[in-house]
Formats: structure tokens, sequence, C-alpha cells
């Protein structure tokens, strides 16, 4: 849940709101509905990286995949950045 960045107050943002921003990753201004101050609500996109066991030769980019498995994986965190 996040908090009202003025009063600390936790609060929904509406659902167009939410909808908005990630659809059209355009930042907008609401104001809270706790104390009615101004908020901006961004869009910040992830990128996932995670292992992909594949028999693949090839990637999406035309590089040289070497073939593998999930025994291959030492590490098993997804990373994000
Ligand atoms: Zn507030």
């Amino acid at each position: 849940m996040i908090k009202c960045p003025y009063c600390q107050t936790p609060m929904q943002l509406p659902d167009p709101v939410k909808l908005n921003v990630t659809t059209y990753t355009k930042t907008q201004f609401v104001a809270t509905p706790c104390c009615k101050r101004g908020i901006s609500v961004h869009n910040v996109p992830r990128v996932l990286v995670r292992p992909h066991p594949t028999e693949a030769r090839e990637d999406n980019w035309g590089s040289e995949v070497v073939a593998s498995t999930a025994n291959d994986i030492t590490f098993r965190e997804d990373q994000y950045c």
C-alpha cells in the first residue's frame, strides 16, 4: 500500500489513474484523496532478467545460443533492472 507523501495516510490510486499511467506511460497529476495535495504518478518500466533454458541455437537477435537445461542454472533469483 502506498502512503501519501504529505500526511502518510495509506491511499489507493484510482483505477483510471493507474490504467492511464500504465497504458499510455504518461505521468498523471492527481490530488491525494486524503489531504487534496498534488502528486505525480509515473510509469516506471522494469526489465526482468531470468534464465531461459533452451535447445534453441539462436536468440531473437540472431546471436548464437548454447543449449542449456534447468540443471545448468547456478543463480536462481529473478533480477530486475
Ligand atoms: Zn495526505
